[in-house]
């Protein structure tokens, strides 16, 4: 018996602006409110609302701080919403900083693209203090911060297992999905008696196998799955150690007094560089380096996993309960203030800045790389998907010149790839998830994912595990 339908209003056939809708006969649940992100165009589909009634909403569950998850959450209220927001304790921490930082995008993007309020718009975005904004027209954004604090007042942190009730006939529980400090997998049980159904939103989920996240929590059962597949394609190399090259390029840098700069995000890959940073420190190899963390983000990102040990492999855990501080070494700085960022970037005897974003499209990594790129005496740690067109990208393929704020620059910069920094599973790692079920699940509806990373991840589930999968089409609905 059907206990109602899925809609999804992102992430289909894509990567980003997961947002997917359950209608049961007494509750509306929307699962996850995030942007699209990628090129111009993507970005201008984030002012188009689904065609949802907020108003209607019981709940909203938002399953990770990342802005393709969480992004559009303080549009919310503005469209109606009332309800209750529900995320883990650790994403609800998280949240108010991810939303506002967001903001503050969406102005310095408008006064980037509005005439004569760029410079004030550089600054802002080089994470400045530029003074009194010029004027920004409500209609030319998502939200503001008032709509942050409307939003904030609305969500409640639940700990991972930990049953509530969220609808008419409708409960929640988090389970750990392994992929950022917060990150959790939804699980909502629907209907009463034998009508009950148990469905699974994944959420992102982590690799099998993190030197520092416990792996994604294995399911009892569901009777649909909602799993997410922006690795669903690819499989990695097993033999790549970020450590052993981490080591290589710290000993090099450390050797000709270079600076080192890592692009990173501030959930996620900033906090598994910092671990792996910390490891090479234990082993005697970062060589008296000075590690710098340019985003309070990433230092919000990283305290969250002393103050929710959870979220940690079960070593990492029984260290930090025992009081150690695995994501500290005495050469570890945290960087809270524009002086300081500036400060840096003078610095003169080797040293290492972690900053953002990841994809060297905006934050206070913009303005490091200005002052060294067309350095020798400097190494750029190049790591992940990069989205094509974008400066990252064109580095990785050996550009040898750099626009920054309309000045062409020579890149002299030495580059260093590091592999299996990934906080997303790949299809191995989803494979052993679903085969971790105690109980068969029953359909699997794949998601967050481009079409080709679908089909591969459906037609494995198929032949090896014998399920039976379906990909959802955008604002189709789905019985289930
Ligand atoms: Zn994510």
């Amino acid at each position: 018996m059907n206990i109602g339908t899925l809609e999804f209003y992102g992430a289909a056939g894509e990567v980003t602006g997961s947002c997917t809708l359950l209608r049961t006969e007494k509750a509306r649940i929307l699962v996850d409110f995030g942007m699209f992100q990628g090129t111009p165009a993507d970005e201008a589909r984030n002012a188009v609302p689904p065609e949802i009634d907020f108003a209607l909403l019981d709940a909203i569950v938002i399953t990770h701080a990342h802005i393709d998850h969480c992004g559009r959450l303080a549009m919310a209220t503005t469209l109606g919403f009332r309800g209750k927001i529900y995320c883990t304790t650790a994403t609800h921490d998280l949240l108010g900083r991810v939303l506002r930082s967001s903001a503050r995008l969406q102005r310095a993007r408008f006064y980037e693209r509005a005439d004569g309020t760029a410079p004030w718009a550089r600054a802002l975005m080089a994470g400045e203090e530029p003074g009194p904004a010029p004027e920004f027209p409500p209609a030319q954004r998502l939200f503001d911060i008032p709509e942050v604090r409307d939003t904030m007042d609305r969500v409640e942190g639940v700990p991972l297992g930990r049953e509530v009730k969220i609808a008419p006939l409708v409960s929640l529980v988090f389970r750990n999905a392994g992929h950022i400090p917060g990150a959790a997998s939804a699980e909502l049980s629907v209907g009463a008696g034998a009508a009950r159904k148990t469905i699974l939103f994944s959420g992102d989920l982590g690799p099998e196998r993190s030197a520092l996240l416990d792996p994604p929590h294995a399911p009892a059962g569901a009777d649909v799955v909602v799993v997410e597949s922006t690795n669903g394609e690819r499989r990695r190399d097993a033999s790549a150690d970020p450590e052993e090259t981490l080591a290589a390029m710290i000993a090099r840098a450390a050797e000709r007094k270079e600076k080192v700069i890592m692009p990173c995000f501030a959930l996620g890959r900033a906090q598994l560089l910092v671990h792996r940073l910390a490891r090479l420190h234990s082993r005697g190899l970062l060589h008296g380096l000075n590690v710098y963390v340019d985003s309070p983000m990433a230092v919000q990102g990283i305290e969250s996993l002393y103050r929710y040990p959870e979220y940690l492999t079960s070593a990492l855990r029984t260290v930090v309960k025992a009081g150690g501080a695995p994501l500290w070494f005495p050469e570890l700085h945290y960087v809270l203030s524009k002086r300081e960022s500036m400060a840096i970037d003078r610095m003169v005897h080797g040293g290492i800045i972690l900053a953002g974003s990841g994809f060297m499209d905006a934050g206070p990594v913009l303005r490091h790389l200005q002052e060294s790129i067309d350095r020798e005496d400097c190494t750029v740690m190049l790591s992940g998907y990069q989205p094509e067109g974008g400066f990252a990208w064109k580095l990785q393929r050996g550009a040898t010149r750099a626009q920054f704020t309309g000045k062409t620059m020579q890149v002299r910069a030495h580059t260093v790839r590091v592999e299996g920094l990934s906080g997303h599973a790949d299809q191995d790692d989803l494979m052993k998830w679903f085969g971790s079920f105690q109980r068969k699940p029953g359909r699997v509806l794949i998601n967050h994912g481009v079409d080709s990373a679908r089909a591969a991840l459906a037609a494995r589930l198929n032949t090896e595990l014998g399920l039976e999968c379906v990909l959802p089409a955008r604002e189709v609905a789905i019985e289930v």
